[in-house]
């Protein structure tokens, strides 16, 4: 049977015009990577997170003149409620909608549970747990409003398996798989789907911060802790990259994935396989 194929392929590299995407944690890494895919594919976009004014600035005008966007900037600080609430008010005044929302920011602190500093156990779990409650509540609304949304929450392999060490850490991104189901299931019959994505290992400033650090805690070399320690649960034995990251966000925030929803998808080179 001929099935009748109805897109072209211009329209799959635009597929996300007119879309507006929020994507915390972006003046970075991932979230950057990921707010550069979407804008390639069209979206306009709102970025957020820490750094220099100066060089967000150019960020902002880059991506804007590279794909031809809008891009904005909000300072807004993850740890605050409040902050986040005028975030998610500015950003749908100033654009009159919200399509995609990437929950992305996020920081990691290392130490053992007896250990573990209470004030960094509270900073992670407002970082990288309680600010996706807080987007995706004020989010809903606007997006059953359009009868379309795209919530991604960026877990971790750290939200489907545990590591010592990592108290905060696994149990944020334990906790934000938990919110993706409850989200998915909230939303199923209104053109809103939500996932996670876990990846494993990405070369990012978060990981070249522990690679530091385990490099000094061990005695050993930079290039041993990535062979030894980080990727030795990679069993692809390399990172996985923001462009791989980016390109999968942009498929779940098209049409062709709106029955994808309430999953955590690993990226991972097969570490959760084990
Ligand atoms: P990164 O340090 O490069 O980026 C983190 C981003 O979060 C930055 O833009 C930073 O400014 C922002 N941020 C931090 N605190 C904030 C706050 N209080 N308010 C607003 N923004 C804040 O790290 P990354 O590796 O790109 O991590 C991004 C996400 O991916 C995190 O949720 C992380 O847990 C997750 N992740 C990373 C890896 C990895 O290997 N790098 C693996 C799995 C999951």
């Amino acid at each position: 049977m001929n099935i009748p194929v109805k897109l072209q392929t211009s329209d799959l590299a635009r597929a996300l015009a007119g879309k507006v995407a929020l994507v915390t944690g972006s003046t970075s890494g991932i979230g950057l990577g990921i707010a550069r895919a979407l804008a390639a594919a069209g979206a306009d976009i709102v970025l957020n997170g820490l750094g220099v004014a100066a060089e967000i600035g150019r960020t902002r005008e880059q991506i804007a003149a590279e794909f031809g966007v809008r891009a904005s900037y909000s300072s807004a600080d993850m740890t605050r409620p409040r902050s986040i609430a005028e975030m998610m008010a500015a950003t749908i005044a100033e654009s009159g909608r919200l399509d995609i929302l990437v929950n992305n920011a996020g920081i990691q602190h290392i130490a053992p549970l007896d250990q573990f500093p209470v004030e960094k156990w509270d900073q992670i779990l407002a970082i990288n747990l309680s600010s996706a409650f807080h987007t995706t509540r004020l989010a809903l609304p606007a997006m059953r409003e359009n009868g379309f949304g795209r919530i991604i929450n960026i877990a971790s392999a750290h939200g489907l398996v545990g590591s010592p060490f990592k108290a905060a850490y696994v149990t944020a991104k334990h906790g934000i798989v938990g919110l993706t189901k409850v989200t998915a299931l909230e939303t199923a019959e209104q053109g809103i789907t939500c996932n996670a994505i876990c990846p494993g290992y990405v070369y990012t400033p978060l990981v070249e911060a522990q690679i530091d650090g385990q490099a000094r805690a061990h005695g050993i070399s930079h290039d041993q802790v990535i062979r030894d320690v980080l990727l030795a649960q990679q069993p692809n034995k390399r990172f996985a990259t923001v462009e791989e990251l980016g390109a999968l966000s942009v498929f779940l925030s098209t049409d062709a994935a709106g029955s994808i929803t309430g999953i955590a998808l690993p990226v991972d080179g097969g570490w959760t396989a084990h």
